[in-house]
């Protein structure tokens, strides 16, 4: 045994292109050798920069538009490998950059010496604070990729997924007069199912609108706005005949019962999206909701979103990837689930003018991934 050690330590510090992991003694560190980088003793360092996302379109939802959203941009740089992560802070949920950079700051991630302790590491990021999903998120992402570039692999094979499996990703329709509404369906040809936001008094007008110039599928995110749960159980009897799919989040979070007996009685599958932010809140919908809407920005990353989306299906409930506007960087995170999702909703990256990374690219509607290690990006 003692040979094999001090093999695979001689090894570590020479040549040699594998990694490896090395149990040793407690009176010596556990380290992982990365032997190209001769990586004994290294830490992780991580890096932060705001980054403001120019909209390539006004978004306006309930009584707030605005044409930019605030991210925080993440490194870890380990050995020379960067992951790189990312936050995105939409007004309404409450982080900020300065709200991010202050959680960022209170992290040190030169306690850990292996990057692969990421249940351990990922437990620490949470003990800090409560909330500050986002900010986890970009930590939890950027290890991914860090870990993911470690083993040269991307996260989809490292978890046993099927990259053809990946679904088609909606595209959303925004509110507008129905000219610009059309509009926005022949520009959208090439997505397979368009999402659109309900929830106001011209529900019936939105969907036939767009129903006079495509057939393709549609889902509807209704953002908690329907108040009455027989009106909402007629509206989505109606919307099943209109070729729409399933419907997110009809009613408030807080009507558990009205939900439950609305989901139990719906002729479509009804996600949870507001009601449900991370993995200790799964239990508590099933029953409640045929499927969650699984964000990494309100899970806190990639670690928690792959858990959340095993426990939804080990229950017999729908999957869903979603997103807030971000870059190819949290994108293609989220992507590298999308084989277990039953529905992508993935274009935030889509609605920006300045991203500065190429990732996961939409090919005829369909979320595609590359075998690019990580999380699949690279600078632009
Ligand atoms: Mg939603």
């Amino acid at each position: 045994m003692s040979d094999r050690r001090n093999f695979l330590k001689i090894t570590g510090l020479t040549a040699g292109s594998m990694l490896i992991g090395v149990s040793v003694p407690a009176s010596e560190k556990v380290v992982y050798i990365n032997s190209k980088a001769a990586g004994l003793g290294s830490t992780m360092k991580l890096k932060f920069r705001p980054y403001e996302l120019q909209l390539k379109h006004v978004f306006t939802i309930a009584n707030n538009s605005r044409t930019t959203t605030p991210v925080m941009l993440t490194e870890i740089e380990y050995d020379g490998i960067t992951g790189y992560g990312e936050a995105s802070m939409p007004p309404y949920l409450g982080e900020s950059h300065k709200s991010v950079a202050d959680f960022l700051s209170k992290v040190d991630l030169t306690i850990f010496k292996d990057p692969f302790q990421t249940e351990d590491i990922i437990s620490y990021i949470d003990s800090i604070a409560i909330g500050n999903y986002a900010a986890k998120a970009s930590l939890d992402i950027a290890l991914h990729d860090l870990t993911g570039k470690l083993l040269q692999q991307p996260w989809f094979k490292l978890w046993g997924l099927n990259s053809s499996k990946t679904p088609n990703t909606s595209f959303t329709i925004g509110m507008d007069t129905p000219e610009i509404v059309k509009q926005k369906v022949h520009e959208a040809e090439i997505f397979k199912i368009l999402k659109v936001k309900l929830g106001r008094d011209n529900d019936k007008e939105m969907i036939s609108t767009i129903r006079s110039v495509t057939n393709v599928p549609i889902c509807v995110d209704v953002n908690q706005g329907w108040k009455d749960r027989e009106m909402a159980l007629d509206m989505i009897h109606w919307l099943a005949l209109q070729g729409v799919v399933f419907i997110e989040q009809p009613m408030s979070k807080h009507a558990v019962e009205d939900m439950a007996w609305l989901t139990e009685k719906s002729p479509l599958p009804v996600m949870a999206d507001e009601a449900v932010q991370t993995v200790h809140d799964v239990l508590a919908v099933n029953k409640v909701y045929s499927g969650i809407n699984i964000k990494l920005m309100k899970c806190g990353g990639m670690r928690n979103a792959y858990k959340m989306a095993c426990m939804a299906k080990t229950m017999g409930m729908k999957v869903m990837i979603g997103c807030m506007t971000e870059t190819s960087c949290a994108i293609s995170a989220a992507a590298q689930l999308s084989p277990l999702a039953d529905w992508a909703d993935l274009d935030g990256n889509l609605l920006i003018n300045n991203d500065i990374y190429d990732g996961v690219k939409i090919v005829d509607g369909k979320v595609t991934l590359s075998d690019l290690p990580g999380i699949g990006i690279s600078l632009r």
